[in-house]
């Protein structure tokens, strides 16, 4: 099939859904791909490089399209340009994009949605959640380490010593762990802690401090954590507060699936901090783990300065985008055979991350939402 790959268009988005070094993984599988002209720039990729490894460059490769990968969803009057029957791979937040999703039900596309690609063993090559929280973790601990004006390692020398950070991270999925692993390299005492109960022998594991609280444990389903009620809420602010205020720096990472952030840290938790103190709210656009965080900018919040993470991923858009084409070219792989496009509605990967096939959408809350 003749395989697409867009120019990004939202607002600052830097990542391209595919990489020159694996465009040889799907022109081996007997597909052709086509990058539109200047997709790769934000990564500091070129339109030659992209040539070179044997990939089409074009203007305008929609209308001829069977497949479009995307990161972020296609722009409506990009979408509106595809043929029936046609597919598109990227992320596609539905409770977001309902004018997208019933633009694509009706104009007859099929839409894979990264997101919905279900979190089981055989699908974790596919898995762009986790690959793109890996890196939101890191930066995370690297503006940390770049806001505070100190040393992350322990310092000892003729002059003296000096003694190292300490950073607490919340929240211990992918990207938390991530950021206490990025944290501990640089030198960090690190200490951390998630409603989870796998989450505290995975702290230790990246060599952190779990932070043990005297409250249950928030299980969910599919392996993540359920939203808190008020009480315990508020018990585990109560109870955080303290190991906020020792800190040098403050990373959060929490998360509830379909629900915006928690709020683990008040703006008086973050006023108990030292001057000099540092946060990081990697949730800051979902509502923001820490009150009076924004995305995009670093506010002062009594002596700390606070960043709020925004499109983080993408402000490493090099290796971000590599891994999420590697995910890309696994997910392909799964929906062609000899060339071909082969969608099976009977493996839970296709029919988990399918929004919208056959005029319908497919998947049952967003169909509830719009229709
Ligand atoms: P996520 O982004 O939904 O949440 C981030 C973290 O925030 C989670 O660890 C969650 O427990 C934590 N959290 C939620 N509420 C909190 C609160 N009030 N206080 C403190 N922490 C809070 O989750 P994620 O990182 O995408 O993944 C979470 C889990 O799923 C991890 O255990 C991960 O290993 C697992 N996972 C499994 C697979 C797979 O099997 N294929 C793939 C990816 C992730």
């Amino acid at each position: 099939m003749r395989i697409a790959v867009a120019r990004e268009t939202r607002e600052g988005e830097q990542r391209v859904a595919m990489v020159p070094e694996l465009v040889g993984k799907l022109t081996a599988l007997g597909h052709e791909v086509v990058v539109e002209a200047g997709a790769g720039r934000g990564a500091l990729i070129a339109d030659d490089d992209y040539a070179e490894a044997g990939a089409g460059v074009a203007d305008d490769p929609y209308f001829d399209a069977d497949l479009v990968v995307s990161v972020q969803p296609l722009a409506r009057d990009i979408a509106r340009r595809l043929a029936v029957g046609a597919v598109t791979v990227s992320f596609l937040p539905t409770t977001v994009e309902t004018d997208l999703v019933r633009d694509l039900r009706d104009l007859s596309v099929t839409s894979l949605a990264m997101e919905l690609v279900p979190r089981i063993s055989r699908a974790q090559s596919m898995d762009a959640l986790s690959s793109q929280a890996l890196v939101a973790g890191y930066r995370s601990a690297i503006v940390a380490a770049g806001l505070l004006r100190r040393f992350f390692p322990l310092n000892m020398t003729a002059a003296g010593t000096v003694p190292p950070a300490e950073i607490v991270v919340l929240g211990a999925g992918v990207a938390g762990l991530q950021a206490i692993a990025t944290a501990k390299r640089l030198g960090a005492v690190v200490k951390a802690y998630d409603v989870r109960a796998a989450a505290a022998e995975e702290i230790r594991s990246v060599g952190a401090q779990s932070i043990e609280l005297d409250l249950p444990t928030l299980e969910g389903s599919g392996g993540y954590a359920r939203e808190a009620g008020e009480e315990r809420a508020a018990l585990q602010r109560e109870l955080l507060a303290p190991h906020i205020a020792a800190a040098d720096g403050l990373i959060t990472t929490a998360a509830v699936p379909g629900r915006p952030a928690p709020r683990l840290v008040t703006a008086g938790m973050v006023e108990a901090m030292r001057p000099g103190s540092v946060v990081v709210d990697l949730a800051a656009e979902t509502g923001g783990n820490v009150e009076g965080s924004v995305p995009g900018e670093v506010v002062r919040i009594g002596h700390a300065q606070v960043w709020g993470g925004r499109n983080v991923p993408s402000q490493m858009p090099a290796p971000a985008s590599k891994l999420y084409a590697q995910n890309v070219v696994n997910l392909v792989t799964l929906i062609s055979a000899e060339g071909a496009l082969r969608l099976d509605f009977d493996d839970e990967i296709v029919a988990g991350a399918c929004v919208t096939h056959g005029g319908a959408i497919l998947h049952e809350p967003t169909r509830q939402l719009i229709e």
